[in-house]
């Protein structure tokens, strides 16, 4: 569904033009296209994988190496039996239900969604709120959504339209059935009933290896294979907590019916830490001192379940201490996200912070806030940010026995008063012969409670009687001379725990796609030339040397400045065509290239050279150092644009269309 955006010059929003710049300029493609392409699935072209590949780079800079993360690439086919002790086998699914007339399918809760905007829009128009919008700016006319049907609604129904909306997530398959009923939802297309909602597993099947009999699967997320690797982290981190894993690598889910182009794909580039924590002292972050004061909009629980969505600005340092976020790990990375996403170039006024209502949270979190980002498909989460809890690591522990625990000293021993059971093993074995095993295995884990009762009943009655599931009668009787129970004190040096693990998990395509919506905007006097204003840092090209003409003496120059760049590391791209200054500046502002140099007649006589700036077209002339010192500096973001204009003589020779 639409969602109206502006861009940076307040001026509306079209997607179809920004969609049709990143194609035409290949950002990205369909994949096999020329075979008519599969839904959901993309190829990056070069400015697209420039542009992930530096995304990326910050990204390693901003948590890996500030944190000194342990970086880690596991296998993306994984064995069935790791996914299904995870529990993705069984909970990694959504619902969709089916047209049986058409063979359709939807996925459950989009189509609710888009059933219930739709007619919310309908209804706006029916009480001509449109119509005045359109007396305003008749432009709003030509992209009128065709399927709206204008239809009046009570306000009581807006009201609970609105409020379904605000916690559309929270709903199960059954919910989802029964909302589809009462609103009579139907096939948008066709008006045709809908099969009721049916779980639907997205994990992309497999089978290793050429017996087939190793199932397995795509990975849907980089975690489980980090999860897997604790002990050797834990031990290559010299037993220190806590620390944190961190990978970039492809996942795989097979969705249901993605239809919002590079937002909801089937093969997408993950960024995931896995932070590792003591869950005893409240998950305390040793450096939580420095973002308290950072302000995020937080959308929290209880004002979705209460059908609203307005946003609270608040310090992470006041939402940790008020408990709103849960802990000081969790606020940290809260925090760190949100200068991430400034950092590349996100929209500040666009990104919000939404906890999970309990029903939406994944099987294995205890606690989850997104990082959602305003696009013109709606809001969007680009960065999941979930606790864990032990869940993880407990589960392939209690599967596999590998000790995925923290071993740690004691600083002061720990004096354990407890009941303790021990059996005379040399009577037991010929008294309980093949059950001996199983008895004594009972015996071992009997309940503190109840090795206190049971020592009453050893003096009383010189024997014990307890539930042993599977022998004889399930209940056996064990004499004092075979037992002993009694209250000691037990020293235990050494403390075992499972950590918790706070999970950050960033979509890469989600986060280039919505950073594109962000800063795309269109040039006033011409609104066919569009403008991706990515801060230099990120963007796919830094530089673009434009000699004036294809007239020889410029040649060497080209060649100059294209070296000394490369010796500073920053890439550039020569455009020595035929078409005007104006049309080749035009070409690269559609690619987001930040910079341009312009090698003219004066180049050649004094070694002077132009230097443009994307986004004010300003210029400003000096000599070849000075403009690869600028350049270095814009790009490593230690210098604005305006640091530059005031301290360079300004150039006022236009551009020629
Ligand atoms: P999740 O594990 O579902 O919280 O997903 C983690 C992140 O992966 C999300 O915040 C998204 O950015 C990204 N993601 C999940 N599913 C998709 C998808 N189908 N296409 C693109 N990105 C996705």
């Amino acid at each position: 569904m639409a969602h109206p955006m502006t861009m940076k010059n307040g001026q509306p929003f079209d997607r179809a033009s920004l969609e049709s710049l990143m194609k035409r300029r290949l950002f990205y493609t369909p994949s096999f296209d020329i075979y008519g392409g599969v839904s959901g699935l993309y190829d990056y072209g070069p400015p697209g994988c420039a542009l992930t590949t530096n995304i990326v780079d910050i990204w390693r800079k901003h948590f890996v190496l500030k944190e000194n993360m342990l970086e880690v690439d596991c296998t993306i086919l994984t064995p069935y039996e790791v996914l299904k002790t995870s529990g993705h086998v069984d909970k990694f699914a959504d619902w969709m239900c089916k047209d049986p007339k058409t063979g359709e399918i939807f996925r459950a809760d989009h189509l609710v969604e888009e059933v219930l905007e739709s007619r919310l829009k309908g209804n706006k128009e029916a009480r001509g709120q449109k119509a005045e919008e359109e007396k305003e700016d008749p432009k709003k006319k030509k992209k009128k959504v065709k399927s709206i049907a204008i239809v009046k609604l009570d306000d009581a129904v807006v009201q609970e339209y609105e409020e379904i909306l605000a916690k559309i997530d929270n709903y199960n398959g059954e919910e989802l059935g029964l909302l589809m009923k009462k609103y009579d939802i139907k096939n948008p297309a066709t008006s045709g009933e809908l099969l009721p909602p049916v779980s639907f597993n997205l994990m992309f099947q497999t089978s290793i290896g050429p017996s087939s009999n190793l199932p397995g699967y795509l990975r849907p997320e980089t975690a489980q294979g980090q999860f897997l690797n604790f002990q050797k982290l834990l031990e290559f981190n010299q037993q220190s907590m806590p620390f944190a894993s961190a990978s970039i690598g492809k996942s795989f889910r097979n969705e249901i019916s993605p239809r919002s182009g590079l937002l909801r794909v089937r093969e997408f580039l993950m960024a995931e830490i896995e932070h590792f924590v003591d869950p005893e002292g409240g998950k305390k972050h040793p450096r939580f001192d420095e973002v308290k004061d950072v302000e995020l909009e937080l959308l929290n629980r209880e004002v979705q379940l209460a059908g609203k969505t307005q946003v609270e600005t608040t310090k992470i340092g006041k939402a940790v201490e008020t408990s709103l976020v849960d802990n000081e790990t969790l606020g940290y990375f809260l925090a760190r996200i949100q200068l991430f996403l400034e950092r590349i170039g996100v929209d500040k006024s666009k990104i919000r912070f939404r906890q999970h209502m309990a029903n939406e949270m994944a099987h294995y979190a205890t606690d989850c806030w997104d990082a959602e980002l305003l696009t013109s498909y709606g809001w969007i989460e680009c960065v999941g940010c979930a606790d864990r809890s032990a869940y993880d690591l407990s589960v392939h522990m209690k599967k596999t026995g590998a000790p995925l625990v923290v071993r740690e000293p004691r600083k002061v021993p720990l004096q354990i008063e407890e009941w303790q059971v021990d059996i005379e093993k040399k009577k037991f074995g010929p008294k309980f012969k093949k059950d001996g095993k199983t008895v004594e295995a009972a015996i071992e884990a009997l309940s503190q409670e109840l090795r206190e009762k049971l020592s009453l009943d050893l003096e009383k009655e010189g024997k014990i009687t307890i539930d042993v599931p599977g022998v004889g009668d399930g209940k056996v009787e064990v004499p004092n001379d075979l037992i002993t129970i009694e209250k000691r004190t037990r020293v235990e040096n050494v403390r075992e725990y499972t950590p918790n693990v706070i999970e950050p998990s960033f979509g890469i395509g989600r986060i280039v796609y919505a950073l594109c919506e962000h800063n795309y905007w269109t040039r006033a006097e011409d609104e066919a030339r569009g403008v991706l204003s990515f801060p230099p840092t990120v963007a796919p090209t830094k530089v673009l040397i434009v000699p004036l003409s294809s007239h020889s003496d410029f040649k060497p120059f080209v060649r100059t400045l294209s070296d000394k760049l490369q010796d500073i590391g920053v890439s550039s791209r020569v455009d020595d065509s035929g078409a005007s200054i104006g049309k080749r500046y035009s070409r690269n502002d559609e690619l987001g290239t930040p910079l341009g140099i312009t090698i003219d007649f004066q180049s050649v006589k004094d070694n002077t050279f132009t230097l443009r700036d994307r986004d004010t077209t300003r210029q400003v002339r000096a000599s070849v150092d000075e403009i690869c010192k600028a350049i270095s500096n814009l790009v490593n973001g230690t210098e604005q644009w305006a640091d530059v204009a005031a301290r360079l003589p300004a150039f006022e020779g236009q551009e020629v269309d």
